[in-house]
């Protein structure tokens, strides 16, 4: 199992955890094919969700869990 941070600086200004299952993380590649990181980027894989947690905190922004695959 591996989790993803995924950092949002235009919408929300979130650190968001995805695992890297997530059809929204899908191993750090995300849903889109994305040229730039305009709207966020996303961190490198974690081996925990603890990990993935500090990181996400380390940060500085609003940590949250993506509640479609996280729950
Ligand atoms: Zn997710």
């Amino acid at each position: 199992m591996s989790y993803f941070v995924y950092e949002n600086w235009r919408a929300d200004n979130k650190a968001k955890i995805h695992k890297g299952s997530c059809s929204f993380c899908n191993y750090g590649k995300g849903i889109h094919v994305q040229p730039s990181s305009t709207n966020g980027k996303w961190s490198k894989p974690f081996a925990s969700l603890e990990e993935a947690m500090k990181y996400a905190k380390s940060t500085g922004r609003k940590v949250s869990l993506c509640n479609f695959c996280q729950k």
